[in-house]
């Protein structure tokens, strides 16, 4: 199944600590839940940071956000086979509306969210609350687990 995937607010918070590891901060166990999305599901980046369709913009700003080391090595090698693909407005152009996923993400707009209600998909989205709960990607990884198994 794909899993879209929103990166601020939803894995990447504001930092209280810029000096420390820049101005984000990662969710509480954002290099495993990368792990487990990528051997479970077909990911795919939809944040602006992407939407020109390339992650070269991304991947250093959750470098910083993570640090350097062994975990951010695995989670990298992990996030290689995420697609990118272009969107112009919004978010619902670049997924397959007539297809099962899951949306995480924190704040959709509004132009997405009405295409996925006339899509019948609504229900596939799933709202991330990273800046209430920094480890909210604990109870994402529950919720989809009881979705049934995750396919490719
Ligand atoms: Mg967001």
């Amino acid at each position: 199944m794909r899993l879209y995937l929103d990166v601020d607010g939803t894995l990447l918070r504001r930092s209280g600590h810029a000096k420390l590891r820049g101005e984000f901060a990662p969710a509480a166990n954002l290099p495993r839940f990368i792990e487990w999305a990528a051997a479970g599901f077909e990911c795919i980046w939809v944040t602006s940071r992407t939407r020109h369709g390339s992650a070269d913009k991304l991947l250093p700003i959750l470098r910083q956000a993570i640090g350097p080391g062994d975990e951010w090595d695995r989670m990298a090698a992990s996030m290689l086979s995420f697609a990118t693909p272009v969107w112009h407005d919004f978010k619902a152009q670049a997924m397959k509306l007539d297809e099962a996923f899951i949306w995480l993400d924190d704040a959709p707009e509004e132009e997405s969210l009405d295409a996925l209600r006339d899509a019948g998909r609504l229900d596939c989205w799933i709202q991330v609350a990273l800046e209430q709960r920094p480890d909210d990607l604990r109870r994402i990884m529950e919720i989809l687990e009881h979705h049934g198994s995750p396919q490719r």
